[in-house]
């Protein structure tokens, strides 16, 4: 059953070891530090445990974190601060870390974020490019995809599902339409040609939908949704949901009563989140490529 449990840590690590490998060149070749900024605008428990594994994970890969707190400020204050970063030269990528206080126009700030230092892909013009599938070479796109979208796409690598072949007519069922998951991931897999529904809070009989996946994603976070009886026998099953239930983090599937069933299955905790924060340094390498070219 062992080898049916997708790891995020364990692929995490690879990644990691070839990423500082090609840091170090890349400083050694341009004379230069990579870096990365990120803006704070809210107190929030969860931003502040995150970012800290981010600055931990870009220290150890060679890349500087400049974090840029600014709890409270104004939605102009903000706009500034993204402007600035923007033109300064040593900076090659920007974070807004989320949520934002509600105050806060997100898509305004977002947007305020230039194409080209844009991490997380989430400005519209990125997000623009992946409806065009501006390049039609897989996994070359000249631009940064969204990182959790990029970290299911790394665990269904490790599943075996890598090429458009691998993906063609797969029925691909996707649970949660948000900005940061399930819609930039729809377009990825329908790129590769899998036959691609998304589910949401509106859909009706959800379970339908998912004996029918041969792949399934969830990114919802609400514990124990996805019933295992549900899902099909063979399925590939990546659950990015995280809820806190009691003092334990559970994901969205019933992992228990689903390992019997799938051919690969990813663990909450352990799955999808150690993957994250790789992606985002990966992003950062590839935006100062695509900056020096
Ligand atoms: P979101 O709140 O923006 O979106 C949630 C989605 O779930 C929406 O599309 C909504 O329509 C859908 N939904 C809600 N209730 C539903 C129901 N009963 N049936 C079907 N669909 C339903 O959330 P998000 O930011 O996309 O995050 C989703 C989950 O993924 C959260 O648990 C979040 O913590 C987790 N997440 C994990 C990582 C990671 O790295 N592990 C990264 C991002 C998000």
């Amino acid at each position: 059953m062992k080898n049916k449990i997708l790891r995020g840590g364990s692929v995490a690590s690879l990644i990691q070891v070839k990423l500082k490998e090609e840091v170090r060149h890349l400083e050694d070749k341009y004379k230069t530090n990579l870096k990365l900024a990120a803006v704070k605008a809210c107190g929030d428990k969860g931003i502040k445990s995150y970012l800290e594994i981010q600055k931990k994970l870009a220290g150890s890969l060679g890349i500087k974190y400049e974090l840029h707190p600014l709890d409270g400020a104004s939605e102009d204050t903000l706009v500034r601060k993204v402007r600035h970063l923007n033109n300064d030269k040593s900076v090659n990528a920007i974070i807004i870390l989320l949520p934002l206080p509600d105050k806060i126009d997100k898509k305004k700030i977002l947007n305020e974020i230039s194409p080209d230092k844009d991490v997380e892909g989430l400005h519209l013009q990125n997000l623009g490019r992946l409806i065009y599938r501006e390049s039609r070479r897989e996994r070359n796109y000249k631009f940064v995809l969204p990182c959790t979208a990029e970290a299911v796409l790394e665990l269904l690598g490790e599943a075996g599902l890598k090429t458009q072949e691998d993906f063609r007519g797969k029925n691909t069922v996707i649970i949660g339409h948000s900005e940061i998951v399930g819609k930039p991931l729809a377009l990825l897999l329908l790129n590769k040609l899998a036959t691609v529904t998304v589910c949401h809070i509106g859909t009706k009989n959800i379970e339908e939908h998912i004996r029918r996946a041969e792949i399934l994603v969830s990114a919802v976070g609400k514990a124990g949704l996805i019933k295992g009886k549900w899902i099909k026998d063979g399925a590939v099953v990546i659950d990015v949901g995280t809820s806190k239930v009691g003092n334990k983090i559970r994901g969205d599937v019933e992992f228990d009563e689903a390992v019997n069933k799938v051919s690969y299955i990813t663990p909450v905790p352990g799955g999808v989140g150690p993957l994250t924060a790789t992606m985002l340094m990966r992003n950062v390498v590839k935006l100062f490529k695509l900056q020096k070219k």
